[in-house]
């Protein structure tokens, strides 16, 4: 039986709404009260309750939908589409350590997410061969000290916050102990898909940190934005974390004007900066997402004619081997 009211779905722990995810395509169609296609795919759908919640009963085209329902097209064979569009198997440097520019080490924590999003550029990512286990630490310290231009650690994934706080806060102190680390930057989409994962145990550790703690989170649309997002946004605002997004620029989500500018103005309410604006990173399986450079620089133009300057976001693309993202502008 699935929860459908906002209160009776707040009231769950984070863990819990792991726990209880939408997993298949029948359940989804049942709760949105819609006809879906099963379609197989080697990438499951996963949609967390909090999150479907903000869904619309009855359109196929919700754009919250269109981000995490698998469809046909997924199949198709797309040229210039690959498995690991941004080679990022070429810029590793042992368990769990992705170095691609200067200044910041980038560590995968774990491989698990809270919500499959469909464009994932990662989402053929070989993670059980790959990420951080406690027992890598070692190298990581001793990767980090032989490069003295590190100053942030970024932890990606999946979604770090997948992991628990008791693991957080020990990760946290031994980045803490590297003196030459002064940032932590967290890529994660939890605090918008389970809001109640912003809970005490994270704050605890977050607010005992001396690293500049900066939270990316990722939202698409002002919809994912919802009060209780809010007031996760609000407790990680009152624990000194800076917040940005990062959003993705996605066909028949956000590829218009009043969406784009919308979300930057609902993000600039919860007190979240709008970072960048990333065109489909090129991953097999997402061709039906993708909106063209032109078009993409066109709607940044459009958003800059109607938001102040802060509010508009970079849009950039990640090209291998660049040494940072590039900013398009056409
Ligand atoms: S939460 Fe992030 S890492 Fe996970 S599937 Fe979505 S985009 Fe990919």
């Amino acid at each position: 039986m699935i929860p459908r009211t906002d209160s009776a779905l707040h009231d769950h722990s984070w863990q819990w709404h792991l726990q209880h995810s939408i997993k298949n395509a029948n359940d989804l169609a049942e709760a949105l009260g819609i006809h879906l296609d099963e379609v197989q795919t080697d990438f499951p759908l996963l949609v967390p309750l909090p999150y479907l919640n903000r869904i619309a009963k009855g359109d196929p085209m919700d754009p919250l939908l269109l981000q995490v329902l698998p469809r046909k097209a997924e199949n198709d064979p797309s040229i210039g589409f690959s498995k690991d569009p941004l080679m990022e198997l070429q810029h590793t440097q042992g368990p769990g350590i992705i170095h691609k520019y200067r200044g910041r080490l980038l560590i995968v924590t774990t491989g698990v997410c809270a919500v499959n999003c469909r464009y994932c550029f990662r989402r053929h990512f070989p993670y059980s061969e790959f990420q951080l286990s406690k027992k890598d630490w070692a190298s990581v310290k001793a990767y980090i000290d032989q490069d003295p231009s590190i100053h942030e650690v970024i932890l990606s994934g999946g979604d770090p916050l997948i992991m628990p706080d008791n693991r957080l806060g020990e990760l946290a102190e031994a980045i803490e102990s590297l003196t030459q680390i002064t940032n932590l930057r967290i890529h994660t989409r939890l605090p918008v898909v389970i809001p109640q994962r912003v809970n005490e145990e994270l704050l605890t550790w977050v607010r005992q940190t001396k690293l500049h703690l900066v939270f990316v989170i990722h939202a698409n649309h002002a919809y994912e934005l919802d009060t209780h997002v809010e007031a996760a946004i609000n407790h990680l605002r009152s624990a000194n974390v800076t917040i940005l997004n990062q959003s993705v620029l996605l066909k028949n989500v956000n590829d218009d004007v009043g969406t784009l500018t919308e979300l930057s103005w609902r993000l600039s309410q919860l007190g979240v900066m709008p970072y960048y604006l990333h065109l489909l990173d090129k991953v097999a399986g997402a061709a039906h997402y993708d909106v063209p450079d032109e078009i993409g620089a066109g709607l940044v133009r459009q958003m800059r004619g109607q938001l102040p300057g802060y509010l508009v976001p970079k849009l950039v693309r990640e090209i291998p081997g660049a040494d940072a993202k590039c900013e398009i502008k056409l």
